[in-house]
């Protein structure tokens, strides 16, 4: 198998929604150490929809994901791994929570190396 690096778990969310994404991303932050990305309001790479990028340890994948399964509040969730291959990382590695939504596959190299996590979160309640 492919190494994971590690994963990227991307919340997506439209204007009506954005208030109940800026509640999950309290509570990520508070629950678990990861790395927060910006808010996109618009759309950014492959990512077709406004969105924020949370990435995480492998280690960190059986607390987090089941974390988010059951907390999402209806939000769509793309969770994929970073194994060096974006394309297929993104489009058929990939596990979505929630509607599929629109990949712009034209932006995803074919390999690229992982970048390495840097936690900026606090996250202690339910690290490992
Ligand atoms: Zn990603």
């Amino acid at each position: 198998m492919t190494e994971i690096a590690s994963y990227h778990a991307h919340i997506y969310y439209s204007p009506a929604t954005r208030p109940i994404a800026e509640g999950l991303r309290e509570q990520i932050a508070a629950r678990f150490s990861v790395q927060l990305g910006r808010w996109h309001d618009r759309p950014v790479g492959p990512h077709a929809t406004s969105m924020y990028q949370v990435a995480f340890a492998a280690e960190l994948f059986p607390t987090l994901v089941p974390w988010l399964m059951m907390h999402r509040q209806g939000l769509t969730v793309l969770v994929h791994p970073n194994s060096g291959e974006p394309y297929n990382d993104h489009l058929h590695n990939a596990l979505w929570l929630g509607a599929v939504l629109p990949i712009t596959a034209d932006q995803l190299p074919r390999a690229e190396a992982p970048s390495a996590i840097v936690p900026n979160t606090q996250g202690a309640a339910e690290r490992l």
